[in-house]
């Protein structure tokens, strides 16, 4: 991509979106194509086509979503497999017809089986059942996947998908009723300490197992591969390096500097036991993660107390 390409980042409101932004105008990038969802409904085929012909974009970046926490997709299974089914429809058969010359869909490592093999392989996909609470979600992703390659097959599209496992970090969304575990129990942690309460709880048994990636990292994997891949399959970005709920629990308490108990509420669901990515893939192209937990914790705490407190 030269610095005058035009990039359209969709999404670039959310969490990966804008820091996708951040590291397009960080490194030059000077022609980047954005619209709010208010301004453009990417759920809406005529309003997704008529923008692409207007604007004819380069390249995009399809980070646009319906995403959440387990609570959320419990909840609102219809609107997690429309919006998200509507979505990829539009942009990529519109990225399609008006000539982009490559896309880059974003997904999660939640499109892999339940219990696959651990860490995860990228052809762990289709092998399995899926993990209940998620379903609808990784659907809509599996047949983004899908179009993607079928397009790359019957038109000779350059359509690439990254699958990152759970990130995190600055513009992430700290509503307890809707966020990932991260910035829920780094919310629960800080208003614990600063109206001095003994206890904090932590839904499930703290016993599954995440990895989790900076989002600032997942932008600069996702840059990478829109310059240097052209494979058809997904491509996992993440750490490769997990722990258990308890033990993120314990880690954030500490960044937040908060003194008292942690309770696990085993009414609450788990989710998937265990969701390590296999990285190999994206570090034999030659792309690794450079945010530990620890630092990422800290500059996210550090994001959340300038803009949320
Ligand atoms: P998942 O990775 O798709 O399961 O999504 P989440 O990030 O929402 O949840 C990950 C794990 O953290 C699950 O086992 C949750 O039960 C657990 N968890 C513990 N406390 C919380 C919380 O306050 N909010 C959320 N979203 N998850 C929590």
């Amino acid at each position: 991509m030269d610095k005058d390409a035009k990039i359209y980042v969709a999404g670039h409101r959310g969490l990966v979106g804008s820091a996708l932004v951040r590291e397009l105008a960080r490194l030059g990038y000077r022609n980047l194509l954005l619209r709010e969802s208010r301004e453009l409904d990417l759920r809406n085929q005529a309003d997704t086509l008529a923008f692409f012909q207007a604007e004819r974009p380069e390249y995009v970046f399809l980070a646009a979503a319906k995403v959440g926490g387990i609570a959320a997709n419990n909840s609102f299974p219809a609107d997690f497999i429309y919006d998200n089914l509507m979505i990829q429809n539009n942009v990529i058969h519109s990225a399609y017809l008006n000539g982009v010359i490559k896309l880059l869909l974003l997904g999660s490592t939640c499109i892999y089986p339940r219990l696959a093999p651990q860490p995860i392989r990228e052809e762990a996909l289709l092998t399995g059942p899926l993990e209940p609470t998620n379903e609808p979600y990784a659907i809509a992703k599996i047949a983004g996947i899908k179009l993607c390659q079928s397009y790359n097959r019957q038109y000779g599209t350059r359509f690439i998908s990254a699958m990152p496992t759970n990130l995190y970090g600055p513009n992430d969304n700290f509503d307890l009723d809707s966020s990932h575990v991260l910035p829920a129990l780094m919310r629960k942690f800080h208003e614990a300490k600063v109206s001095g309460s003994q206890s904090v709880t932590v839904w499930g048994s703290g016993t599954p197992y995440r990895e989790f990636v900076h989002v600032d990292d997942v932008a600069r994997a996702s840059l990478f591969l829109m310059e240097r891949y052209e494979g058809w399959e997904p491509v996992n970005i993440g750490s490769g390096q997990e722990l258990t709920i308890r033990e993120l629990a314990e880690k954030i308490r500490e960044v937040v500097g908060f003194t008292g108990e942690i309770v696990f509420d085993s009414s609450k669901p788990d989710g998937t036991p265990r969701k390590l990515s296999d990285v190999s893939r994206i570090h034999q192209l030659g792309w690794r993660h450079g945010i530990e937990l620890v630092q990422g914790l800290r500059d996210t705490y550090a994001w959340y107390l300038g803009n949320l407190c």
